[in-house]
């Protein structure tokens, strides 16, 4: 097994979706005591979002996955190795990184031939750099710990590179995460994460799992998105610029967008009116009517 980095110990969290996600444990005083109690009796680390599927629902995962023999996946939280397993089986071979340093040796002490365990924190990890010597591009398939969904997505979209690093990603989120994932303009799910997504890879919907589909049960609703990578579906000029707008715009969802682009514009050292006026944008509109395309002007208006 290669041990990676452990980060910042193994509490490391985002920021984010880490106070939302209900899977998520608790940080309180009594932790260390039962952080040892967890790990000498095996039992889930909810720290860590340990919620294990169950083999049926195991089995329909791999279904909707459908791994070939020639293909190289990343396992994001391999755990116990439920879908590890399986996967391993049918493709040629599988990455697995796992933070978990008990889950992640038991994992290596199989001795699957065809599976690299990578005990590290995916989020501390380069994934370019681990990911180098395999096969590219890579699928990737995950039980994600819901605490850190957002910013590993976000990395996976970083790393994607148009679909020739990550084809595709076939990924278990909170049921209320992948609605923001899939959702359209109009809708109150509709924001920063629909549309950096929507930018750089095609979302669809193919699952949706009740709390009984994992042990321990979480106590949300769970659904499987896939992700398949491709280049950007718009010129959005300056990534970066085009980020900002998105997350600045979407702070103030109730306003105009004359009015929730103007701090944003004025850090960029543009008047919002003049953003909207070239990139053809009705500023009475709420930022949840603006499309991709919308927004990509916006962010062209300020080259
Ligand atoms: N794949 C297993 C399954 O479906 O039964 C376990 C899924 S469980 C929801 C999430 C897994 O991700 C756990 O094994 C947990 O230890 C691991 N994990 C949590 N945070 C992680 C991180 N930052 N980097 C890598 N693995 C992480």
């Amino acid at each position: 097994m290669v041990k990676l980095t452990r980060g910042k110990g193994e509490g490391g969290r985002g920021k984010g979706e880490a106070r939302k996600g209900k899977r998520e444990g608790g940080r309180g005083k009594n932790n260390l005591g039962r952080r040892k109690a967890e790990g000498r009796r095996g039992n889930p680390r909810k720290r860590f979002g340990q919620h294990f599927l169950e083999p049926v629902w195991v089995a329909k995962l791999i279904d909707v996955i459908k791994p070939a023999g020639n293909e190289t996946f990343l396992e994001i939280g391999p755990g116990r190795g439920a879908l590890t397993r399986p996967l391993a089986a049918r493709a040629g071979r599988v990455v697995a990184v796992e933070i978990d340093r008990d889950l992640a040796a038991a994992l290596v002490r199989e001795q699957i031939a065809n599976l690299r365990v990578l005990e590290s924190d995916v989020l501390e990890l380069d994934l370019e750099s681990a990911l180098r010597d395999e096969q590219q591009p890579v699928r990737v398939a995950g039980n994600l710990p819901y605490n850190v969904s957002s910013p590993i997505l976000f990395a996976l979209l970083k790393s994607a590179a148009g679909g020739r690093f990550f084809s595709d990603a076939t990924l278990m989120l909170q049921k209320e995460v992948a609605d923001r994932l899939v959702a359209t303009p109009g809708g109150k799910e509709y924001g920063a994460l629909a549309i950096q997504v929507a930018l750089s890879a095609d979302v669809e919907h193919l699952l949706t799992l009740p709390p009984g589909a994992f042990r321990p049960p979480p106590q949300v609703t769970s659904a499987v998105v896939r992700l398949r990578f491709r280049p950007r579906a718009v010129d959005v000029g300056d990534p970066r610029v085009f980020e900002r707008i998105v997350r600045g715009i979407f702070l103030q969802r109730r306003k105009t967008v004359a009015n929730a682009l103007r701090p944003v514009a004025d850090a960029l050292g543009h008047s919002a009116a003049q953003l909207l006026e070239r990139a053809g944008v009705d500023g009475r509109l709420r930022p949840e009517a603006l499309t991709l395309a919308d927004i990509a002007g916006l962010s062209r208006a300020v080259l």
